[in-house]
């Protein structure tokens, strides 16, 4: 079977796999204890962060580790406004966050803050003017991905982040970057980001690990109380050979960046030229998006149809992004950059991972041409 759905989840680096064993064998102590076995597992979390924080060019202490990015969203976003509801209960957000950011601000509308969803430009990325001018007076939080989940659709948060600190100071800046780390560049502390989230599943590390990067001096209010680990904003014995684990995936994605973006642009390209010969086939990815994933839709045909027409080639991608796939909903991303109904209801996506070459673009053109002749052929049915 060949697995074209990194941005769902990758499969673990042998390295990876091979050291949450070791720690899980040897160093079972919790790292709260006082004895040498718990003591062992501090010592290895602690070197574990460090690897984080210099992934990041951030430091240790404003790495909190999460059990992956839903939590490390919601803690950025909960903690930040219920940290600082006196300052003010506005908040802002974009139309094509991720659901655990998107659910998040709906739960906080709920309890009374007022949230500005900004929309998008059709190729998917918000107008930084447009987050500029949402800012008020009682805005306590900006919260924009970096790269958009489904349609790789890369956000300016670097502008947007040091041109929000240069006019608006005190408003905190977060930015989910689960879909970004690794894939498109950036600088956390050149960019006026106060808070970034990451997943270690989305880079061939554990799933279950992740962190939030909490810039020094900001404050969140702890979603988890109880014995006062992560400095207090994350109670919970940490999973350590997980988060050892994902140290090592962060320090091989950051070593292999250059050479997985160089690899992944070129997968990309010939994955576009080959849909070139399919001239139903929408594209919903702009042509500068991040250069792992593509999606598009096929107007008219069930993508789960597609899907399977696909895997039954040995060939697996997704169905819009695996947290939204189980519904029939039309996507809320493509409906938001402006598609119609129609091509909101047929996407499907591919993500690739660093194995991937020329051939297996080709192989999955060759297998898409004959699902959709296939496919074109059953009349009515399909719709
Ligand atoms: N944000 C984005 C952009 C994502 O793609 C995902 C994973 N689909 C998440 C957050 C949540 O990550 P996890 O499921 O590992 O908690």
């Amino acid at each position: 079977m060949k697995y074209f759905d990194h941005a769902a989840s990758t499969p673990p680096h042998p390295e990876v796999i091979r050291t949450i064993a070791e720690v899980m064998q040897a160093h079972y102590g919790n790292p709260s204890s006082l004895h040498a076995s718990g003591e062992s597992g501090f010592k290895l979390l602690h070197r574990a962060r460090e690897v984080c924080a210099q992934a990041l060019g951030v430091e240790p202490s404003e790495i909190v580790f999460t059990s992956g990015a839903t939590e490390s969203n919601n803690m950025a976003i909960k903690g930040a406004a219920l940290q600082y509801r006196t300052r003010g209960k506005h908040l802002i957000t974009s139309m094509v966050e991720h659901p655990s950011v998107y659910e998040s601000f709906r739960q906080l509308e709920g309890l009374g803050f007022e949230v500005t969803f900004v929309p998008v430009q059709t190729d998917g990325t918000v107008d930084i003017e447009a987050v500029m001018q949402a800012v008020r007076k009682d805005t306590v939080l900006v919260s924009i991905m970096h790269v958009n989940n489904e349609t790789g659709s890369i956000q300016p948060v670097a502008e947007i982040g040091r041109e929000l600190k240069q006019k608006h100071p005190r408003v905190l800046f977060h930015v989910d970057g689960v879909q970004g780390f690794g894939k498109v560049p950036l600088q956390i502390k050149d960019s006026g980001i106060d808070l970034y989230s990451l997943s270690a599943h989305k880079i061939r590390g554990p799933k279950g690990a992740g962190l939030l990067y909490v810039r020094k001096g900001v404050q969140l209010f702890p979603l988890l109380s109880g014995g006062g680990q992560e400095g207090g904003v994350r109670s919970g014995t940490e999973n350590v050979p997980a988060l050892v684990g994902m140290a090592k995936a962060l320090r091989l994605a950051k070593e292999k960046e250059g050479e997985n973006i160089r690899g992944w642009r070129n997968v990309r390209q010939r994955l576009v030229e080959g849909m070139a010969s399919l001239p139903e086939l929408v594209l919903n990815s702009p042509a500068d998006g991040a250069p792992h994933i593509l999606h598009f839709s096929y107007p008219g045909m069930k993508p789960e149809v597609v899907l399977h027409c696909l895997e039954e080639d040995g060939l697996e991608v997704s169905t819009k992004s695996a947290c939204s796939s189980k519904t029939s909903e039309p996507s809320r991303v493509l409906l938001a950059m402006g598609k119609s109904m129609e091509v909101a209801q047929s996407g499907i996506r591919i993500s690739l991972g660093d194995e991937h070459t020329a051939e297996d673009a080709d192989l999955l053109i060759e297998a898409l041409t004959k699902a959709v002749k296939r496919l074109s052929g059953l009349k009515g049915g399909l719709k």
